[in-house]
């Protein structure tokens, strides 16, 4: 009671804005008022501080003028994008009746709320990123994600059996929005909110009715006209679909009929990549810049148009682990290479394609401009180009042959834009000049009235000079007074009486009318108006007959997609010098002379020094040491991208490759520092050795860079040694670790599988090069204190440091107990600090074989007695 006595205390006007608010409480109300959208009380004070406008006030009825701010709404698109960009909400509230006609307050209604994940406009979108909605729910202790990006139409669903793999399905769409679902259960939202809120998503809650006996598969076919089935539908995942939708009904307030196909897919039929891990190989950003600029997807992205660098990137977040996939997509690129000449024009055909995806989306939106039915025209006109081209270079390859076979460039949507549509039309589409001559009857005749006037009254000019006799007589036009005729005053009196009537008067002349005048301008406003209504009917009528064909234009948009990744992988191969990896379905990881793609490509002058490697059952742990900088972490991460590389189909940067499918890949690597906030770097590094460890499997590769480190030294090895033990021993993973306890080199006597690397150097009397290159058995020494010497440390601290070292690693016990309770002696008189093995003064041009056989005939420190 006491609330609506509040309310009615203001004014009609402002209890409308209450009334509507009240349902759009999350988003910022944008109430339109003329020509203004004007903001109120919360909302404008929020608003006036983060868009930095004026904020005023307006008297509403109540004892205090009320808060008010607003932007015109001419502009208003600037506004409402910076609000999204901050995460916010806006609600678009329209007048829906001409305030000519109405009785009491204008009725309004909001047409559109716009969210992050609801973006429609240009502006808010990155041409190559994919802007996704997420919805979430939990039911019978499963998880089920539907993804749609509505800019383009994608519809994607699945289900996963824990929530921590829903946050990396979830991660992986990095979405702007998620929508929580709560039906009968309740995800732990709370960790989940929190762990969203830490990468910048919105999340926004409802409800959904859950039934768990419905027929689902019917269910789906109700919801979506197609359905692709990766797998079976089940009860979440049609909630969860459902939920979404609901949530874009409620915002969108229009047709969503682009949104017609839907993708359920078993998320485990691609490797899955943790969020730590997509971080950690930097693979569409870096993790300091967070720039696209130095990760995997910027080197792998040749694309030419906006979808192919879309594709690409998803792509790149779901590696393959089907070998007859993955073998498509080669034959694809090998063919493509081969044909480099023609690759060149399928470039050039595929710059004239615009983004047909978005462009499908606005058509079926309604939002599509005239320009934007031009730049379908002209995309559709490049596609029988690119169709030969594609058919001439496709040779081997099956896939290719079937896309360019299927490659429909619309021929009946060509015909009705350009019949319709001029080819250069205006921006403004309310004012005519939209459609071509001949297209319309009635169109034509009107311009022709309009024409007519218009001609007459250029005529006027010469006809009027000659009545009246003044040679300076003007006809001329402006908006307020539409047509007349000027004498200066000087000719005023040459003016024959009664036929003129005086209109505005200037400093130094005079413009009349005359009735005639009036009339014909009557006759060409007439004319205009309608024309302009006309053209715009007719120009919506163009864009809904589109709208109709909406699905193949996305079919096509998805094919040329595919064809512009492919040739960006064989553009990438070429300039490179990759070469296409060997596939097997069961085996090991055999890489020749690899290379780390992003590092050989940045950097310069110095040549990139390629490494082997080689993972299976007889070898399945490498253990490499080696000083700080010697390139250990860089080795680990070439490693994991080339598998990357090779299960999306791409070639590699290696000599000869062989790659079994990986399932999943795990890496604990270097700076976690801005990661989460209030954790030591230790507690997150145990976390995602948990994750590894409860996670891994055998089909895994697991890397870890410094195993052990921010503990104690004889924690740290502890801990190091014990996880190395069970990767070996319980989950049989392909695993690459690099510490700095040069002295777990010992385990290769209890560990059959695990074998000792290091990173070469060559040490002179006060220098260390680093070779880059990996070669067999332990480092001798971390060379920590050489870093420090290099880093500029003060030579009485760093003698003292050697002296300390000595003192110390005299006293670290000789004897290491392995997992079967065996005691190993160390041999009786190393001295853990004396290197027993001479380095490898060899340059870097020796082969690696040399290397390693030289090394291998030295006496390894830690051997079993
Ligand atoms: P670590 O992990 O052993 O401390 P990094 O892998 O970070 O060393 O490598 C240190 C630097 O050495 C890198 O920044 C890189 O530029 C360079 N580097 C690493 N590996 C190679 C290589 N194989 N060839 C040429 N330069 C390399």
């Amino acid at each position: 009671v006491q609330e609506r006595k509040n309310v009615m205390k203001y004014t009609p006007m402002i209890q409308q804005y209450l009334a509507i608010k009240a349902q759009y409480k999350d988003a910022f109300l944008f109430f339109r008022l003329g020509d203004f959208y004007e903001l109120f009380f919360e909302d404008a004070l929020t608003a006036s501080r983060e868009l930095e406008i004026t904020l005023t006030g307006r008297e509403g009825g109540g004892e205090e003028r009320i808060p008010m701010c607003g932007v015109p709404h001419h502009s208003v698109d600037t506004y409402i994008a910076q609000l999204i960009e901050k995460g916010y909400k806006v609600a678009i509230c329209e007048q829906v009746e001409d305030p000519k006609q109405a009785k009491g307050v204008v009725r309004r209604e909001v047409t559109r709320v716009i969210t992050p994940g609801t973006v429609m406009e240009g502006k808010l979108l990155q041409d190559k990123e994919n802007n996704y909605l997420l919805s979430a729910l939990m039911c019978n202790a499963a998880f089920a994600l539907a993804a749609c990006d509505i800019s383009t139409g994608e519809f994607h669903v699945t289900e996963v059996p824990t929530q921590s793999q829903l946050f990396d399905e979830i991660m992986q769409y990095r979405p702007s929005e998620l929508v929580l679902l709560t039906g009968e259960e309740t995800l732990e939202d709370e960790e989940l909110s929190e762990q969203l809120a830490l990468y910048s998503i919105v999340v926004t809650k409802r409800s959904v009715d859950m039934d768990m006996k419905e027929d689902t598969q019917a269910g789906f076919a109700a919801l979506f006209s197609d359905v692709k089935c990766g797998r079976e539908s089940t009860p979440a995942m049609l909630a969860a679909s459902r939920g979404l939708l609901s949530y874009l009904k409620e915002t969108q307030k229009r047709s969503l009929d682009h949104l017609h196909r839907v993708n359920l897919y078993e998320a485990a039929a691609f490797m899955v990549l943790d969020q730590f891990t997509r971080r950690n190989l930097e693979l569409v950003e870096t993790i300091r810049e967070k720039s696209k600029k130095g990760s995997l997807l910027w080197l792998l992205d040749q694309t030419v148009t906006a979808m192919g660098g879309r594709l690409l990137r998803r792509w790149i977040d779901k590696p393959l682990l089907s070998k007859a996939e993955i073998e498509r997509r080669q034959e694809a690129v090998q063919a493509l290479l081969d044909g480099w000449l023609a690759r060149d024009e399928l470039r050039t055909s595929l710059k004239e394609v615009y983004d047909l995806e978005r462009l499908a989306g606005r058509i079926a939106y309604g939002t599509a401009s005239p320009r934007d039915l031009v730049q379908l025209k002209s995309s559709l006109q490049s596609i029988p180009m690119l169709k030969r081209t594609l058919r001439e270079l496709a040779g081997s390859s099956e896939a290719l042959r079937d896309v360019a076979g299927r490659l429909d460039h619309c021929p009946d949507i060509i015909n009705m834009i350009d019949t319709g549509i001029v080819d250069d039309p205006p921006i403004v589409i309310k004012e005519g000049g939209l459609i071509k001559e001949g297209y319309h009857d009635y169109l034509d005749k009107l311009r022709t009235a309009s024409r007519e006037g218009k001609q007459w009254i250029a005529g006027l000019e010469q006809q009027e000079r000659q009545v009246t006799g003044i040679r300076s007589l003007k006809v001329g036009y402006n908006k307020v007074f539409g047509y007349y005729i000027e004498v200066t005053k000087a000719n005023l009196a040459a003016l024959p009486e009664g036929r003129y009537e005086r209109k505005q008067t200037l400093a130094n002349a005079e413009r009349f009318i005359t009735p005639e005048l009036k009339e014909k301008e009557a006759l060409i406003l007439e004319a205009e108006e309608k024309r302009s209504e006309l053209e715009y009917q007719l120009f919506v009528e163009i864009r809904e007959r589109i709208a109709h064909q909406v699905k193949r234009l996305q079919t096509l948009a998805v094919q040329v997609a595919t064809v512009d990744v492919l040739q960006s992988f064989a553009t990438v191969a070429q300039d490179n010098r990759y070469v296409k990896p060997e596939i097997l379905v069961d085996g090991p990881l055999v890489i020749r002379d690899g290379r780390h793609p992003v590092v050989e490509a940045v950097l310069r002058g110095e040549p990139f020094v390629p490494n082997d490697t080689e993972l299976g059952t007889e070898q399945q742990i490498l253990l490499i040491t080696g000083p700080n900088m010697a390139g250990k972490s860089t080795y680990m991460r070439q490693v994991a991208l080339i598998v990357i590389m090779a299960q999306i189909g791409s070639f590699v940067p290696a000599e000869f490759v062989q790659v079994t499918p990986v399932d999943r890949i795990f890496t604990r690597i270097g700076a976690a520092d801005d990661l989460v906030g209030g954790q030591s770097t230790f507690m997150v590094e145990m976390k995602e050795i948990e994750v590894t460890l409860s996670n891994a499997g055998e089909r895994s590769l697991v890397i870890i860079d410094e195993l052990g480190r921010g503990t104690s030294t004889s924690e740290g090895m502890s801990i190091a040694q014990a996880v190395i033990e069970y990767l070996h021993n319980d989950i049989g993973c392909k695993t690459l670790v690099s510490t700095h306890y040069h002295e777990l080199s010992h385990l290769e006597a209890t560990l059959d599988r695990l074998k000792n690397f290091h990173m070469a150097v060559n040490e002179t009397e006060d220098n260390v090069i680093f070779l880059r290159k990996l070669v067999h058995g332990p480092a001798d020494k971390s060379y920590g204190i050489y870093c420090a010497q290099i880093a500029g440390l003060p030579s009485r601290i760093i003698e003292r440091a050697n002296q300390l070292l000595d003192e110390y690693e005299g006293a670290v016990a000789r004897e290491v107990v392995s997992e079967d309770g065996e005691l190993h002696r160390l041999k009786e008189n190393a001295p853990v600090a004396e290197p027993q093995i001479t380095l490898v003064r060899e340059p870097v041009s020796v082969g690696a074989v040399e290397v390693v056989e030289e090394v291998e005939q030295l006496n390894l420190f830690g051997e079993p007695v």
